[in-house]
């Protein structure tokens, strides 16, 4: 049996499977192991902790994350990946599950099956957001998740108020959790190399995280604040209330949503559930 330091690199096994990236499927690899070492230690998982992977491809990242001796549940929607990943598996017994699914239907609750489960993923960039606020608000919370995504996207993440990034997403990922960018890559990390550079994003979810009601009514208020940007919220907010919205959230309504802060935003949120 092939131990997991023995396997062949990842561009020899790829090319041994004539397996070229899709772009429909937002196929960009990491063949580096050393790129991909560095992002298990940034997740911080160890033996026997449980890793939930969206989108292992050839296994790049989900190699580095076994051999901490973390189990990994790697949830693929490219069948062409499976005989390299099973390859993979064959070399970590008993420690990596692949299912074939789409990541955004996949029901990590009945996955981890009651075990805290981390999230490592170099995100698949279409899929990215709709991913990661399934992650934050859903039924399933992640114990961390370590993150790779365009660094746009990234910078909206972690962006603070006042900032020209800060918007919907910064206001409900850092309601939900503390987030922060852990690294750069750029875009010749990758295999093939994608337009725009990346980073790493590692999101520790909040213990008092809202509850669905109010994180409904914080992605209605967000919708409408940040919808009008340049507006004051007199006028973004007019159809959930306007001034008296405001008042009742102790706002002033000749602000702008980019000034708020994300307590001031639940605080707008809890006066429109009121
Ligand atoms: N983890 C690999 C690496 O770092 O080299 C591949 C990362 S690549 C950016 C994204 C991966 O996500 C691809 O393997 C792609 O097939 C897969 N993927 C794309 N959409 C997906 C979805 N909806 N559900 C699960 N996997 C998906």
């Amino acid at each position: 049996m092939t131990a997991l330091a023995e396997l062949p690199p990842l561009r020899e096994s790829l090319e041994a499977h004539g397996l070229l990236a899709r772009k429909s499927l937002g196929q960009h690899f990491l063949l580096d192991l050393n790129i991909t070492r560095k992002i298990a230690r940034l997740a911080a998982v160890g033996d026997g902790d449980l890793v939930i992977e969206v989108g292992p491809g050839p296994g790049g990242l989900t190699r580095a994350l076994l051999e901490t001796g973390a189990e990994v549940v790697a949830i693929e929607k490219d069948a062409r990946f499976l005989p390299l990943l099973e390859e993979l598996g064959a070399a970590a017994p008993g420690k990596l599950r692949v299912e074939l699914a789409d990541a955004l239907r996949a029901d990590e609750v009945e996955i981890a099956a009651g075990r805290p489960a981390n999230i490592v993923s170099n995100l698949p960039y279409n899929v990215g957001t709709p991913l990661l606020v399934k992650w934050l608000t859903g039924p399933f919370q992640p114990a961390a998740m370590t993150l790779m995504f365009q660094k746009e996207v990234a910078q909206r993440i972690v962006a603070a108020p006042g900032a020209s990034a800060y918007g919907r997403l910064a206001v409900i990922a850092q309601a939900c959790a503390q987030a922060q960018i852990v690294m750069d890559a750029p875009a010749r990390a990758f295999t093939p190399p994608p337009k725009v550079d990346s980073a790493v994003v590692r999101l520790t979810p909040r213990a008092d995280r809202p509850a669905p009601a109010l994180l409904e009514a914080l992605q209605t208020v967000t919708a409408a604040a940040f919808g009008q940007r340049r507006k004051m919220l007199r006028s973004s907010l007019k159809t959930l209330g306007g001034e008296a919205l405001c008042a009742s959230a102790g706002i002033d309504p000749a602000r702008r949503a980019e000034t708020l802060s994300i307590a001031e935003f639940q605080g707008l949120a809890a006066a429109l559930g009121r």
